[in-house]
């Protein structure tokens, strides 16, 4: 196959079979599955293996990509669908199939936008059993940082709220083509069961914003710019330390402020 791969969609194709299989496993026993980025198909057709399968959703923003798909597969169980995974509503898409069962979401991801993507699913987690990302190895370990580590972050906190997440495996640039210049690893989020609702998400963002983009200062000095007197002896009585950065908060206790914030 002659296929120009666009760099600017991070088209870097997997081409390691037991390592395709191997990711593909992580959604047997599935029956929707929602492929991210499925390229020309090799981690496809792995993911049609599983026996248990009656819905595979393919996302690919790539027209070319899309025609490839088109060609290489006419198993009555893939959707096509030419879409940005940025801003799809995974709720809409399960509407539009009349599923009503929640999607496992997979893929080898585009790492430019790598990111975007996973903060809009968790956005949508409540529609998801679990993700499986093929990601940059960096972007990977920011997900599972500890507080108080450089790589613990807006993307820590964000997923540790309505998530666990775990490393399964790192995967050299030799199993790609063409390579890439980064390490990658597959990381695993599994959603909690908590529930927040969007106001609670939108409140939790301006928190994390404030607090990582001046991740050095005392959080709560900086925190009275915008909230109110009443908020901040609250969130006060919580952290227990003024002197605090939002670096040594751990998860729970960010999520421990967001429920009394409403
Ligand atoms: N899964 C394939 C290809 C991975 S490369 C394999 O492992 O071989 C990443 C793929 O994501 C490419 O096909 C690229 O076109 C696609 N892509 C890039 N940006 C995207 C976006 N915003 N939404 C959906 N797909 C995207």
């Amino acid at each position: 196959m002659i296929l120009n791969l666009k760099k600017k969609l991070g088209q870097h194709l997997l081409n390691n079979n037991s390592i395709l299989e191997k990711i593909a496993s992580n959604a047997i026993g599935s029956s929707v599955v929602i492929e991210i980025g499925p390229g020309t198909g090799n981690l496809t057709e792995y993911l049609l293996k599983n026996i248990s399968l009656k819905t595979l959703i393919l996302i690919e923003k790539d027209p070319d990509m899309v025609l490839e798909l088109k060609k290489r597969f006419s198993d009555n169980r893939i959707i096509i669908l030419n879409e940005d995974a940025t801003t799809i509503k995974i709720q809409n898409i399960l509407a539009t199939y009349n599923i009503a069962e929640k999607a496992f979401v997979i893929g080898n991801f585009p790492y430019n936008v790598g990111n975007s993507i996973i903060v809009n699913l968790l956005e949508q987690i409540n529609y998801i059993v679990k993700i499986v990302a093929l990601l940059q190895k960096e972007v990977v370990q920011r997900f599972c940082a500890l507080p108080k580590t450089k790589d613990y972050g807006k993307l820590t906190v964000l997923s540790g709220l309505f998530c666990n997440a775990k490393k399964i495996m790192d995967v050299v640039p030799t199993n790609f083509t063409p390579p890439p210049k980064v390490m990658s690893s597959v990381l695993e989020l599994t959603p909690k069961n908590n529930i927040i609702t969007l106001e609670q998400y939108k409140n939790i963002v301006k928190f994390c914003n404030i607090g990582f983009n001046n991740r050095r200062k005392k959080l709560i000095p900086l925190l009275k710019q915008f909230y109110t007197t009443q908020e901040i002896e609250k969130i006060t009585n919580i952290i227990k330390n003024d002197n605090a950065r939002i670096e040594e908060l751990s998860v729970d206790v960010i999520s421990e402020i967001f429920l009394i914030l409403k």
